[in-house]
């Protein structure tokens, strides 16, 4: 640990394991590698999510086509993927991965649900909780699953704060800090006068961006291994970094003001040195990095 802080408790809620990899797995790793305690709940094996693996074999002639592949059963392609999920937090250094296995198909915000992720909660007992931005301009938790998870993950924790034993036969669980990662409808800047859903929180992840790209290099189900993980986030992370001035970046949201007791200024505040063109830097590029599927990744199904 290099700075003042303790170590902290976090817990990811994700949608799907490819999130774990494609959101806010750069912030995971600052926090994995300062000692933090990362859990990762997964609600879905997202076997329906961009099936690459086995469109790509219905798109081979029928006589070069493998019947292994294509006669998988929704358990192989789950068991795939969830090996997937479990190898991504792995390389981001999560200790613990909870999984749902939600059928994968356009959820609803249920008391049944919100009720099995604030189980998760109690347990867990984290102080910080990071899930998908439940609100967009272009999506909403009617249309979006990312969104619905993102909401109902809101109201878990909620439950959790609120709990009393005489009701719900339990002590209350705290979570000091949610975290939101934008999907679509995030504002494509940190100008807070801004319209739109305009993030307020941006880690420079240039460090470990190399740990983000080995994580969506395991995502071979989905066709992100590769140059698909490098373009993505030499795309969309390089474009993060630009508006917040590094090289990478990743953004969040919370969803209330932060109170301080001064102003908040940071030490790097008062020694930058002003720069009239101070765009971001070309540190870790992308597509410099060597792969690193693991051998075995396109063996499906599993067994
Ligand atoms: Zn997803």
């Amino acid at each position: 640990m290099t700075d003042e802080l303790p170590a902290l408790k976090i817990l990811l809620v994700h949608a799907h394991p490819a999130d774990i990899a494609a959101e806010g797995a750069g912030t995971v790793v600052l926090h994995t590698r300062r000692g933090d305690d990362v859990t990762c709940l997964v609600c879905s094996d997202g076997e329906r999510h961009h099936n690459n693996l086995i469109y790509r074999e219905y798109a081979k002639p029928p006589d070069q086509c493998d019947p292994k592949v294509l006669g998988a059963t929704v358990d192989d392609i789950c068991a795939f993927k969830r090996r997937e999920a479990e190898r991504i937090c792995d390389v981001l250094g999560i200790r613990r991965l909870y999984a749902f296995g939600w059928p994968d198909v356009q959820w609803v915000c249920t008391h049944e649900k919100i009720m099995q992720i604030a189980e998760v909660v109690r347990e867990v007992r984290p102080d910080v909780v990071l899930t998908h931005m439940p609100w967009g301009e272009q999506q909403s938790q009617l249309t979006d699953v990312h969104a619905v998870v993102g909401h109902m993950t809101r109201m878990a924790v909620r439950y959790c704060s609120d709990s009393l034993p005489q009701v719900d036969g339990h002590e209350p669980h705290h979570t000091k800090l949610i975290f939101y990662f934008p999907m679509l409808g995030m504002a494509d800047t940190n100008f807070m006068f801004g319209t739109g859903n305009v993030c307020d929180v941006w880690l420079d992840i240039t460090p470990v961006v190399d740990k983000k790209v080995e994580a969506l290099d395991v995502l071979v189900s989905q066709g992100y291994e590769g140059s698909m993980g490098r373009k993505l986030v030499a795309a969309r992370e390089g474009r993060w970094g630009m508006i917040c001035g590094c090289s990478y970046a990743e953004p969040w949201m919370r969803d209330r003001a932060v109170r301080y007791a001064h102003l908040p200024v940071r030490p790097e505040d008062l020694t930058k040195k002003y720069v009239p063109n101070d765009l971001p830097g070309d540190q870790m590029l992308c597509h410099q990095l060597p792969q690193k599927t693991p051998p075995d990744a396109y063996d499906f199904p599993l067994s």
